[in-house]
């Protein structure tokens, strides 16, 4: 494709994102991968739950002409994104088991016609001759493979239907182009994918795998059930998931939050299908705002108003635990990500891998096994480390998923516990003068020899070069030899002294370091807080410490929203008005017999609340706000807020 009709593609995908979508732009990653789609080259889009990887095909589909074949895992949620995707004005059907005969008529009579342009289905649907005979009308532009991790026996979702996949597209003349999707990060995954679903030199791309607007937070409380009941107590008014690790637990915890007078329900494979889609249904439209499940809930759940997620247990890998956390604040809004561990989680989970049963088309044969068992042993401990650690948990996540991340990410639990701001402005004056008084020696040495001059070592080479002569030797005798290092460390960072950039760097004065003595100087350090040596070792002593209070009164925190810089709107939400929008959002979608946030987003509404628009126009700029939603429920909406203002 020459380049102006790559750029007059994009400009239509644009414009599709604006008029269908209501968004304003794509987010990192997802134009990249709309513009190589668009290109006809296949693609493998890795990015986190809830990044927003259904547009990366969604606004192709609507850019190209002909049909877009979605294969997704769920049957049962397929109804729901196609309805998210009417709701938005686009012709979008699915195609499983669960339609009745009429039902797949009309579809196929829609499909055959040209009046549908995405169209999402099962894999076991794509061999039967009736879904042959129809592609083989309706020319398919593009095939879409959502969840596509579930083709490795690696990943955590293996279906075996998947390996159908390749064949069905091999029968598309002309072969479209094949773009793949999924959350799951490893290498081997990521390989299989593109060997298994035979993807031609795909465009590969992996987004960041952060997700600013989600906090997290790991807790290791003495008793779990009452910890739990504090949390949900404290987020009444949000909608949550809480994983637990076997159906037992889901029907304890359940029945735990129910007497408590809590709305939940349950989801585990142990339930019949209509009790879990009845289920399913009552929290995805609000009706119950907790839902304790399995793993077995959630996959392609795209309810966007999750608050946050909890993990009674601890899962048995990050891929999983990434995942399933992710599904809280799709939105964009802040949201809670909490797990709840034990060291019992560890025996469990190994029990669970070492005992677990043959894989469907797996591992029959026992070296193979043995292979994925010692796989499966190492994603757990990774697991646990995370569980365990006290470093920025937001970092430890990034660094596993092979990302660079800072230090200190200053919102996740640890970071906020382990923090804290201290006044160092003498000990800043005395590490300062260190330097100082070496310079007229004529030396200038490296950091680890100032700590130690500092805190009045007895080195040989500190006696040995006479520096225990030195005014300064041993004036932070009672300042840790870590912390010290950290102050240096700040000092250099802030530009108070200098470091080398040579093999063996060291520290110099500049010009800058004067001003720490100036009379109104200060010198503020956030700084890993030190624990009474009675703590030290671990967060077990915190954790033990923290009775379930203080899960739900966790520190108030800066509202941050999925680009990360808090929204300048933010600030203005009148929370009056997001109430009445929300009741009202409530009511059309129960007239419609649609979840709410099918409607609109929390974030939507919360945009609304904010820069209360009083005109179509202005309406138009909330993001999630496109034609069809705006001709659908501009009008209503408008009202309720002119309404407001008026009062
Ligand atoms: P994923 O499949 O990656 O888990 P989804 O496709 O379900 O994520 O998208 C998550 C949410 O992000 C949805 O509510 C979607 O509408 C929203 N979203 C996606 N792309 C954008 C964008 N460019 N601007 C604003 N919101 C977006
Ligand atoms: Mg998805």
């Amino acid at each position: 494709m020459a380049a102006d009709d790559s750029a007059s593609c994009m400009a239509r995908a644009h414009d599709v994102l604006r008029q269908r979508f209501g968004y304003a732009s794509f987010r990192a990653g997802q134009d990249l991968l709309v513009e190589q789609l668009l290109q006809g080259r296949d693609c493998l889009g890795v990015m986190p739950t809830g990044a927003g990887k259904s547009l990366c095909y969604q606004v192709p589909a609507l850019v190209l002409e002909g049909l877009t074949v979605v294969i997704s895992p769920l049957i049962s949620l397929m109804k729901d994104q196609v309805d998210a995707l009417r709701s938005n004005g686009v012709e979008a059907d699915c195609l499983n088991s669960s339609l009745a005969p009429a039902e797949r008529s009309a579809v196929l009579r829609r499909v055959a016609e040209g009046r549908c342009r995405i169209l999402y289905v099962a894999p076991e649907r794509l061999g039967t001759p009736e879904f042959s005979r129809l592609v083989a009308q309706a020319p398919v532009a593009l095939v879409a493979v959502d969840e596509a991790h579930c083709i490795s026996h690696w990943g955590h979702d293996f279906r075996p239907s998947y390996g159908d996949i390749p064949r069905f597209i091999d029968g598309l003349d002309p072969r479209p182009a094949v773009g793949a999707y999924t959350a799951t990060a490893t290498q081997r995954v990521r390989a299989d994918i593109e060997r298994l679903l035979e993807l031609r030199a795909p465009f590969v791309l992996v987004t960041g795998f952060d997700r600013a607007n989600l906090h997290f937070a790991v807790e290791r409380p003495r008793d779990r059930p009452a910890a739990l009941l504090a949390f949900v107590q404290g987020h009444r008014e949000e909608s949550g998931i809480v994983y637990c690790a076997t159906r037992r637990a889901v029907e304890e915890v359940c029945e735990a939050l129910c007497s408590a007078g809590l709305a939940a329900t349950r989801y585990h494979a142990g339930l019949g299908e209509e009790e879990r889609r009845a289920n399913q249904d009552d929290f995805l439209y609000d009706r119950k705002a907790v839902m304790v499940a399995t793993n077995a809930f959630g996959m392609g759940i795209d309810k966007s108003n999750v608050g946050y997620v909890v993990h009674y247990h601890m899962p048995q890998n990050l891929e999983s635990y990434y995942q399933e956390a992710g599904r809280a604040g799709r939105d964009g809004s802040p949201a809670t990500c909490l797990l709840l561990y034990g060291p019992a989680d560890v025996q469990t989970n190994t029990y669970l891998i070492t005992h677990s049963e043959e894989r469907e088309g797996g591992d029959a044969d026992p070296v193979a096994r043995e292979e994925r068992i010692n796989n499966d042993l190492a994603l757990l401990r990774q697991m646990t480390f995370y569980a365990t650690t006290n470093d920025c948990l937001r970092g430890f996540i990034l660094r596993y998923f092979g990302e660079a991340a800072p230090v200190s990410c200053g919102d996740c639990s640890n970071c906020l516990t382990a923090f804290e701001d201290l006044d160092m402005t003498i000990e800043a004056q005395k590490a300062v003068s260190c330097v100082f008084r070496l310079r007229e020696r004529g030396r200038s040495v490296g950091k680890a020899l100032i700590t130690d001059i500092l805190r009045g070592s007895r080195n040989r080479r500190i006696l040995e070069q006479g520096l225990d002569t030195l005014t300064t030797y041993g004036i932070m005798a009672d300042c840790s030899t870590s912390r010290l290092r950290a102050l240096l460390d700040v000092l250099i960072e802030k530009g108070h002294l200098d470091l080398t950039e040579t093999e063996y760097p060291v520290v110099r004065i500049n010009e800058r370091s004067r001003a720490l003595f100036a009379p109104d100087a200060s010198f503020t350090v956030k700084l890993p807080k030190e624990k009474p040596p009675s703590e030290r070792g671990g967060r077990d002593g915190r954790g033990e410490k923290d009775g379930p209070e203080g899960l739900a009164s966790a520190p108030p925190r800066a509202r941050r929203t999925a680009d990360g810089a808090p929204s300048d709107w933010e600030a203005d939400i009148d929370p009056q008005l997001f109430e009445r929008l929300r009741t009202l959002r409530t009511r059309l979608a129960s007239e419609a017999g649609m979840p709410a946030y099918i409607v609109f987003t929390n974030a939507a509404l919360r945009e609304m609340a904010a820069r209360k628009p009083r005109t179509p126009e202005e309406l138009l700029q909330v993001s999630g706000v496109g034609a069809t939603k705006l001709e659908r429920y501009g009008a209503d909406f408008l009202a309720c807020i002119q309404e407001h203002l008026a009062r």
